[in-house]
C-alpha cells in the first residue's frame, strides 16, 4: 500500500473519503499525517506473487510507484515523493478466497484464516463467531455434522458457520474483492 501526502491546500485526512476506482485499479482512503493511502484492487494486469510466508520481500517495489501514478490520473496535483512510505505485506488466501472459520484437526486449536485481504470490517463479528464456535465445540457438539448457527445481534438472521468449514468444497461462485 502506497502512502502519499495530500495535495497542497487540501486536508485529505479530514475531508477525504474512501473511493474505490476500478477504471484505474486502485482504492484510496485517508491515512494519518494528512496522507492518502492507495491500495490495489488487484487488477488482472498486476501479476500475483505467491510467496513463502516465512521468507518474502518486504521492500517497496515498482508497484508502489504504479499505484501512485494510477491515483495521479485522478488527482493531477498529487505530489509523488521519492521517499516511499506505506506497507508491504502478504495475504493469506484459501483455495476459493473465502475464509476458514473452523476448528482444526488438532484438539483445542481453532482457525480464523484465509481472509484473503478483505475481512477487515468483519473481524469484530468473526471474533464473536469464533468465541461462540469454541464454546459450541468444547461443549461437546459435533460442528462438522451439525454446524453452529450463529445468531446476529443487530439483524434478524444467523450465519451457518459450516459455510466456512475447512472441509467444504471449493466455492465456484466466490467473487474475490480486496475491498471487503
Ligand atoms: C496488506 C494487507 C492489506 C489488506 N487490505 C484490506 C482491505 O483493504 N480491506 C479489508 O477489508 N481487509 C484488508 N486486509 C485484511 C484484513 O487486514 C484482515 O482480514 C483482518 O485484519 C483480519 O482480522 P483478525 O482480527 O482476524 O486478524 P489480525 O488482524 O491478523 O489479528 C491477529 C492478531 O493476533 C496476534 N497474534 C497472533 N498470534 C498470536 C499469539 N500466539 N499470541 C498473541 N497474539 C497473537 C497478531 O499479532 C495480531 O495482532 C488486508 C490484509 C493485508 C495483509
Amino acid at each position: 500500500m502506497t502512502h502519499v501526502p495530500s495535495p497542497q491546500g487540501f486536508d485529505f485526512e479530514t475531508s477525504g473519503f474512501v473511493v474505490s476506482d476500478s477504471d484505474i485499479g486502485v482504492y484510496c482512503r485517508p491515512e494519518t499525517g494528512n496522507h492518502i493511502l492507495i491500495g490495489s484492487e488487484d487488477p488482472e494486469c498486476d501479476e500475483r506473487e505467491w510467496v513463502d510466508p516465512d521468507d518474502y520481500n518486504r521492500e517497496f517495489s515498482e508497484q508502489w510507484t504504479t499505484q501512485a501514478y494510477r491515483m495521479g490520473q485522478r488527482i493531477p496535483s498529487l505530489g509523488i515523493p521519492s521517499r516511499m512510505k506505506g506497507c508491504v505485506d502478504l495475504y493469506d488466501v484459501s483455495d476459493d478466497w473465502i475464509p476458514i472459520y473452523d476448528k482444526s484437526s488438532v484438539a483445542g486449536y481453532y482457525m480464523a484464516i484465509g481472509t484473503s485481504g478483505n475481512q477487515f470490517k468483519n473481524a469484530p463479528v468473526a471474533g464473536a463467531m469464533m468465541a461462540s464456535l469454541i464454546d459450541y465445540c468444547e461443549g461437546g457438539a459435533d460442528h462438522d455434522k451439525n454446524p453452529l448457527q450463529f445468531p446476529l445481534s443487530y439483524i434478524d438472521g444467523s450465519i451457518d458457520v459450516g459455510f466456512y468449514s475447512r472441509l467444504r468444497e471449493i466455492n465456484p461462485e466466490s467473487s474475490f474483492s480486496v475491498i471487503g
